[in-house]
């Protein structure tokens, strides 16, 4: 049975209660959590208090940078037990799953580094004054995480909060805790004092909701839908407490007729099966000129056809995704496409060896899509890939900015004119050109724009994020 994480020890909930954890892989339970409460928030919150009124803000920022680089060297250490516990937790094939622990560690080196970077300014101002500005820690921070990227969404947040001269409380998603309860044993072990990190596990309309609605939360970090992120600023803006929203996406990717299709293609599909397509800066949309539309598709769907579904283990190209009602939802927006009869052009093929009792899902190409159906327009969370064509610029930039999200953009083009335009033009946090994602890297700051939320993670930006800017002026005698 896993425990809470508080002031580095583990705890039971004062619930009594757990919930079970369940292998994506094989649907079988084989583990299980706590199931906190509101009474075990104030617990946590209180420890970050005392570490940050005792012990922390005494901690100088190169301090504060050695800890985290010690941290970043233990995840480095524990990397594959750490991968191999997110991939039981979540169904992630084994290079999915290293990759996010090698993304951790990456994360709390970076932040290292920055801790004693982070500074204000000197202004101009009358004779008389000096004027300079001050960035301040919020204090103790709340940090939701979702469960498609545990241990990469609890770096970039976490990792930022702490380089800032932050403690936390962190409520990870009731589907995918176990790594991060390590990672916080782990951090203990590389000397952070008790109070720094706290986890608590349990629902987030329970302790979700408790971590949000708390005073003692000076700063919200949350990722995860837009609906909830609607909930976390309204309960946020009660007692105006700061928030980052990290919310969905619907990211288009945008093939124009002079593209290397060569380049292309696997990135396309890589963004769309990368974690069975439960990412929020998946490229579930594919936005192709209509001059090339039928060997685009053509190329897609040969290489659909060839993408083998399997348990995590199998390290196959895809595996299951996180839970039976994920796996239902996939199901009914591919029930809506043949009732609304969208073509569907290929679909991958699942293993013999996967269990009837896992959670799979094949990928799916799907082609010529209304761009107002709910295809195009909402997050499936699956490997689902939804084509449509275009007639030119002004009808990709249309077709490319008509959703509430925007989060990222992908543009296939070789005129670099068109790459500017495309660029200025498509709404959305970040786009890349002539690749997606950029292999990810943690300098890069990260976030939406529209219904994707607001507020940046990642790279030297997020330290703004977790920081309060004083202004402080003195008049000379
Ligand atoms: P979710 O919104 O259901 O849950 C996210 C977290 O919020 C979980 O820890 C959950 O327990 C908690 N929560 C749920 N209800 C709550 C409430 N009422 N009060 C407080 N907390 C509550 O999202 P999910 O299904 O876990 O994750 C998938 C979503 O996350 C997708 O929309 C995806 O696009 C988004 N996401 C965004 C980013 C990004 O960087 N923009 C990254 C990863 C995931």
């Amino acid at each position: 049975m896993q425990l809470n994480y508080i002031a580095n020890a583990p705890v039971r909930s004062l619930s009594g209660k757990t919930i079970p954890v369940v292998d994506p892989s094989d649907g079988q339970v084989f583990d299980e959590i706590q199931r906190s409460n509101a009474l075990d928030i104030d617990h946590a919150v209180q420890a970050a208090h005392d570490c940050l009124d005792n012990v922390w803000h005494k901690v100088s920022a190169a301090e504060r940078g050695r800890l985290l680089m010690a941290l970043s060297r233990k995840i480095a250490e524990n990397a594959d037990e750490l991968a191999a516990i997110e991939q039981r937790d979540c169904g992630k094939p084994t290079k999915q799953a290293k990759a996010d622990a090698a993304a951790l560690v990456r994360y709390f080196e970076f932040y290292a580094g920055a801790c004693d970077k982070l500074h204000g300014e000197t202004l101009p101002y009358l004779d008389g004054y000096s004027v300079m500005t001050w960035r301040e820690p919020h204090g103790v921070t709340g940090h939701i995480i979702p469960w498609n990227y545990p241990m990469q969404i609890f770096g970039r947040s976490v990792g930022g909060a702490l380089a800032a001269g932050n403690v936390c409380v962190v409520k990870p998603a009731e589907d995918a805790c176990l790594s991060l309860l390590r990672v916080a044993q782990l951090a203990a072990e590389a000397g952070f004092p008790a109070g720094a990190i706290n986890i608590v596990t349990g629902y987030g309309h329970e302790v979700g909701d408790a971590l949000a609605r708390h005073k003692g939360i000076h700063h919200i970090s949350f990722t995860g839908s837009p609906t909830v992120g609607t909930l976390i600023q309204q309960v946020a803006a009660e007692r105006h407490c700061p928030v980052t929203l990290e919310l969905g996406g619907k990211s288009p990717q945008i093939v124009f007729a002079d593209a290397d299709l060569d380049a292309a293609i696997p990135a396309i599909i890589n963004a769309i099966v990368q974690n069975a397509g439960q990412t929020c800066s998946a490229g579930s949309r594919l936005l192709v000129d209509d001059a090339i539309y039928e060997p685009v598709l053509a190329r897609l769907g040969k290489a659909f056809e060839k993408l083998r579904v399997g348990p995590a283990t199998m390290d196959l190209d895809v595996g299951p995704l996180i839970r039976q009602t994920q796996q239902q939802r996939v199901w009914d927006f591919l029930s809506d496409a043949q009732v609304a009869g969208i073509p569907m052009v290929a679909q991958g093929q699942i293993v013999d060896e996967a269990p009837d009792t896992g959670f799979y899902q094949v990928p799916t190409l799907l082609r010529d899509v209304p761009v107002m159906h709910r295809l195009a327009q909402e997050e499936v969370f699956g490997p689902v890939l939804c084509a449509m064509s275009f007639r030119d610029e002004d009808h990709a930039v249309e077709l490319a900015n008509a959703t509430q999200f925007g989060l990222v953009a992908g543009i296939w083009t070789q005129d670099g004119g068109r790459q500017f335009r495309m660029a200025k033009r498509v709404k959305s946090g970040q786009v890349f050109i002539n690749n997606y994602g950029a292999g990810g890297g943690v300098e890069l700051p990260f976030g939406g724009v529209k219904s994707s939320g607001y507020g940046r993670e990642k790279g030297f930006e997020a330290l703004y994020g977790f920081t309060s800017l004083k202004t402080v002026a003195i008049k000379h005698g």
